[in-house]
């Protein structure tokens, strides 16, 4: 039977990052009570002319330069023609043959491997209307008109589902990251057009692109995906020949319906835009941009593996929060023992916030005032320095305390910023290593266990570890283990 392969673009809308709207000084915010945020430029009436917002063609830019593409020394605004009543003007203003930036990647971990799709533009784009039915009439909300959309299309590059999930994440990590969109869904900051078409597998032509529409979040993308790839597969496989068409994904009922075929397919009789003039960016622009660039996530990852010999899942972590990443990095720089520094960062830190936070969140919703979002504590609140952690870590390694009560001297030293130095010293947590105190500790525990010792006596090893962890409680879990295991076996030797 032939095999059949999946062949996948996607075109991902995102909204830019702005506190205004493309063409006019209307706010770009969600949430507020329809058509409250609109303007005669954004709601299309006759004789006003768009101003291009400065701040949407610098973000544009930096979408291109994270996503390693070239900005065209010249660029224009076009016109894409269509009646729908979201949209009065009877026409969207897009980029069509001269997108702000082109041809550029990006490379992203798939299987445990980096893939690489290939960007074919990312474009500025204008926002329609949103249209809201009722029982008995329908409504438009303009708040959306004209709000700044950046479209990235990708050359078909993806070949399944679950990479074009993963695609999605990194993008929109790169792009949040990257300080260009916020990128979230539940405010319908990322809508996403997939196009799908399968062949045979090595075959080097494409099959008839079907073009999804209606997919609202990234799951509901892979879930499509995956149902498109195989209703495909199976129409070739009992010889249907699949035309160009666009389908609708119904997320209820979790299948793709034909919406219409390549004959009704739109002609937008795309033409320059009159009212704006083109884009020339020059270079000190340009540099002014660049200035902005971030480190990729994904190269942040792979410099700390590097730099650091961090193991992927630390690193992983870092990747995903930029603010710990560099929080590690100002304590890592020169350090001895980054893997161990990464460790309390990722683990201890990470936690202790997390727990604060929830604390604060519990709080601020038994207050009863649900205005607002909860404080939130962040790694600039910490009560203690940056140095305290490395301070930390050596008391560990020198033997000074154990690393159980290394947990307790952190969890002390995040509620009040006291050194570890101190906490250890005012709580007399260090390490018992004085041999005579042991001893005696060690006889206690003999003493006290016959049963164990007998076992011992009569082969069972493991019975030396219970006894080791009685000495351990009669210590409060200061004694040095170590130390105790050896005082043990020579007196359970001796006896
Ligand atoms: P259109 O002219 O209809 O906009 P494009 O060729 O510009 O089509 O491609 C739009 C999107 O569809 C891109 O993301 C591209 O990678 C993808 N695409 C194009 N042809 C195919 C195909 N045969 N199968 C899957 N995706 C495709
Ligand atoms: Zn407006
Ligand atoms: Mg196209």
């Amino acid at each position: 039977m032939t095999e059949y392969e999946a062949v996948i673009g996607l075109e991902t809308h995102v909204q830019l990052k702005t506190k205004s709207k493309m063409w006019c000084g209307c706010a770009n915010a969600f949430g507020a009570p329809p058509n409250t945020l609109v303007c005669p430029v954004c709601l299309g009436m006759p004789g006003v002319l768009p101003v291009p917002n400065e701040e949407a063609l610098r973000l544009t830019a930096l979408a291109g330069l994270l996503l390693h593409c070239e900005i065209p020394r010249r660029a224009k605004f076009d016109r894409k023609n269509y009646f729908y009543p979201d949209m009065p003007k009877n026409y969207q203003i897009s980029q069509y043959d001269q997108p702000s930036t082109r041809n550029g990647y990006l490379d992203f971990e798939f299987e445990g491997e980096v893939r690489r799709v290939r960007i074919t533009r990312a474009h500025l784009e204008e926002d329609v209307g949103k249209s809201i039915h009722f029982e008995r009439y329908s409504g438009v909300d303009f708040n959306r008109a004209g709000v700044p959309l950046l479209e990235i299309v990708s050359e078909p590059d993806i070949t399944s589902a679950d990479m074009a999930w993963a695609f999605l994440n990194a993008l929109k990590e790169l792009l949040v990251q990257g300080g260009v969109s916020d990128c979230d869904m539940e405010k319908g900051m990322v809508r996403c057009d997939v196009n799908v078409s399968v062949r045979p597998k090595g075959s080097a032509e494409l099959g008839a692109k079907i073009e999804i529409k209606n997919l609202n979040s990234f799951s509901a993308v892979r879930r499509a995906l995956a149902y498109e790839i195989e209703r495909q597969i199976d129409a070739v496989r009992r010889g249907e020949t699949l035309i160009q068409s666009t389908r609708r994904w119904d997320d209820d009922a979790g299948i793709t319906e034909e919406m219409r075929t390549k004959e009704d397919a739109h002609d937008y009789r795309y033409f320059p835009c009159p009212d704006l003039m083109p884009l020339e960016p020059e270079d000190a622009w340009l540099e002014e941009v660049r200035a902005r660039l971030v480190e990729r996530p994904l190269e942040r990852k792979q410099r700390l593996m590097r730099k650091y010999q961090l193991p992927a899942g630390d690193a992983e972590v870092l990747k995903n929060d930029p603010e710990l990443g560099a929080y590690f990095e100002r304590i890592a720089r020169g350090a001895p023992n980054p893997k161990a520094l990464a460790n309390w960062v990722i683990n201890n830190l990470r936690h202790q916030l997390a727990e604060a936070n929830e604390r604060l969140a519990a709080e601020h919703a038994s207050t009863g005032f649900d205005e607002g979002p909860p404080p939130r504590l962040t790694l600039a609140d910490l009560k203690f320095p940056p140095e305290a952690i490395p301070e930390l870590v050596a008391l560990v390694d020198s033997g000074r305390i154990s690393s159980k009560i290394a947990q307790d001297v952190f969890a002390e030293m995040f509620a009040t910023g006291e050194r570890p130095a101190a906490i250890v010293e005012r709580k007399g947590l260090a390490q018992v290593s004085d041999t005579a105190a042991l001893e005696a500790l060690c006889d206690q525990a003999i003493a006290a266990n016959p049963g164990p010792v007998a076992d011992y006596k009569a082969g069972k090893k493991a019975a030396l570890n219970f006894l080791k962890g009685q000495v351990m409680r009669l210590s409060k879990g200061k004694a040095n283990p170590q130390l105790v295991g050896e005082i043990l076996e020579r007196k359970l030797a001796d006896s």
